[in-house]
C-alpha cells in the first residue's frame, strides 16, 4: 500500500486540527451550539497540533524538556477529549475517573522524566490514553444505548475503540522492546502506517463528536416542538401525534388507556393569587403526575388545564390497572399542596378513564368516552376517579 511521507501526514493532521479548533471556537463563540464541549474540543485539537509540532517548536531545547511537551500534551488531549465527549452526551458522569487516571498518569511522567528515564514517560502517558479512550468507549456506548440503532453506535464507537486499541498494542511494544522509547525520545518519525492510522483516528473523532453535536440539536428541535413550554407535558399536536400511533398500534394487541384529567377549581387559584400561582399550580401537578408515572406513559396538555394521560397496558392489564395509576396520580396532587409566597395552596384535580375503540384512527371516540367519564366526576363531587367500566366489553371488542 502506497502512502504519503510521514512529514506530509503530519502536517495534513495538524492542517486538520487547526481548522478543526477554528470551527469549534466559531460553533461555540459565534453560534452558541455545545458551547462547553465546543470550547473543550477546539483545546483538544491545539493541544494535538502543539504536541505534534513541538519538534519544530521546541528544536534545541532540552530533550526531557521536549519529552515532557510530548507526553503531558497527549495526556492532555485524552482528558479534554473525555470531558468534551461527556458534555456532548450531557452525562452525568463525576470526572473523579478523569482526574485519578489524568493525576497519576502525571506522576509517573514527572517521576520518569526526573529519574532521566525515556521510557517510563512513553509507558505511563500511552497507559492513561489508552484507559482514557477505553473510558471514552463506554461513555460513548452508554450514552447512545436505547437512543440510537446499534450499526450507529457501533460506527461512532470505532474511532475511540481503535485509539484504545492502537494505544495498547503500543503499550505493548514499549514493554517488550524497551529500544523504542529511545527513538521516539529521539524524535524518530512514526511509521508511515501509524501515522495515517493516527490521521484517521482523530478525523473520525473528529466527525463523531460533529455527529453528536448535530443530532443533540436535532433532539433539542423535537423537544421544543413537541413539549408546553411551562409545564414540559408533551404539547396537544404531539400527544394527538402519539395517540394516532397508539391507535395504530392497538389493531396489532398492543393495549392502552386513557385518562382525561382537568385541575379543579383553578380558577380561583388565579382570581385569589394571580396568573402567576395558576402557573405555578400547572407545573407542580405536572412534576406530581410526571413522578406517578411508569417511564412508558405519555402525559400531554391539551390546553388550559386540562390534561390527558395515555397509559399502555400489558396483555392481563385491564381499565381497573388504569383506574389505579389514574388513583395514584389524584391522591399523589391531593397529598401535596402547592407551596406559594409562604403559603400552601390545596389542589386536587378529577380525573376519567376509558379504553379506546379499535378501528378509531383518530382516538377521537376513547377521547370522548374519557372526557365523559371526567365530567362524571366532577358531577359527582370533584377530586375523585371514574372509570367507563360500563364500556369495557364494548372497547375491547
Ligand atoms: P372546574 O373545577 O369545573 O374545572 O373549574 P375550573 O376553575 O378549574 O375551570 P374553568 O374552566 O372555569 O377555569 C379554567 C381556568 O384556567 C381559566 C383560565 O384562565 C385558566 N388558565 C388556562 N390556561 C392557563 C395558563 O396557562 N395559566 C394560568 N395561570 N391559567 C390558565
Ligand atoms: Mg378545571
Ligand atoms: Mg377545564
Amino acid at each position: 500500500m502506497q502512502f504519503l511521507d510521514v512529514p506530509t501526514i503530519l502536517q495534513v493532521t495538524a492542517l486538520f486540527n487547526l481548522m478543526s479548533a477554528l470551527a469549534w471556537l466559531a460553533l461555540a463563540q459565534v453560534f452558541r451550539v455545545a458551547p462547553r464541549a465546543g470550547r473543550l474540543m477546539a483545546g483538544f485539537h491545539l493541544l494535538y497540533v502543539m504536541t505534534l509540532r513541538q519538534q519544530e517548536a521546541a528544536a534545541g531545547w532540552p530533550p526531557p524538556l521536549r519529552q515532557a511537551m510530548t507526553e503531558f500534551g497527549l495526556l492532555g488531549c485524552s482528558v479534554l477529549l473525555l470531558l468534551a465527549l461527556r458534555r456532548m452526551l450531557r452525562s452525568r458522569q463525576r470526572s473523579h475517573d478523569i482526574a485519578s487516571i489524568a493525576g497519576l498518569g502525571a506522576a509517573a511522567i514527572a517521576a520518569g522524566l526526573a529519574g532521566g528515564q525515556a521510557l517510563v514517560p512513553q509507558l505511563a502517558s500511552t497507559a492513561c490514553v489508552a484507559a482514557l479512550a477505553l473510558l471514552s468507549t463506554r461513555e460513548v456506548v452508554r450514552g447512545l444505548a436505547g437512543r440510537l440503532s446499534r450499526p450507529v453506535i457501533a460506527c461512532t464507537v470505532l474511532p475511540f475503540a481503535l485509539l484504545a486499541a492502537l494505544s495498547s498494542a503500543h503499550l505493548v511494544e514499549l514493554l517488550l522492546d524497551p529500544s523504542w522509547a529511545e527513538a521516539v525520545a529521539a524524535d524518530r518519525l512514526p511509521s508511515a502506517l501509524r501515522a495515517s492510522l493516527l490521521f484517521v483516528i482523530t478525523a473520525g473523532i473528529t466527525l463523531d463528536l460533529i455527529s453528536l453535536m448535530i443530532w443533540r440539536v436535532i433532539a433539542r428541535i423535537q423537544h421544543l416542538t413537541e413539549r408546553d413550554t411551562l409545564t414540559g407535558a408533551m404539547n396537544r399536536r404531539a400527544f394527538e401525534q402519539a395517540l394516532v400511533e397508539a391507535q395504530g398500534l392497538l389493531q396489532r394487541g398492543h393495549r392502552f388507556a386513557l385518562v382525561m384529567i382537568d385541575i379543579d377549581h383553578f380558577k380561583r387559584v388565579n382570581d385569589t393569587h394571580g396568573h402567576a400561582a395558576g402557573d405555578a399550580a400547572l407545573q407542580h401537578c405536572v412534576r406530581i403526575w410526571q413522578t406517578g408515572l411508569r417511564e412508558v406513559d405519555r402525559l400531554g396538555r391539551l390546553g388550559g388545564e386540562e390534561f390527558c394521560a395515555l397509559l399502555p397496558l400489558a396483555a392481563a392489564d385491564d381499565l381497573d390497572t388504569a383506574a389505579t395509576i389514574a388513583e395514584r396520580l389524584r391522591a399523589g396532587l391531593s397529598a401535596q399542596p402547592l407551596r406559594w409566597h409562604e403559603l400552601e395552596l390545596p389542589l386536587s384535580a378529577s380525573f376519567g378513564v376509558a379504553l379506546p375503540v379499535a378501528g378509531d384512527a383518530q382516538g377521537q371516540v376513547g377521547m370522548a368516552r374519557a372526557d365523559a367519564e371526567l365530567y362524571r366526576a366532577k358531577a359527582e363531587g370533584r377530586n375523585r376517579v371514574c372509570a367507563a367500566t360500563h364500556l369495557q366489553e364494548l372497547a375491547a371488542a
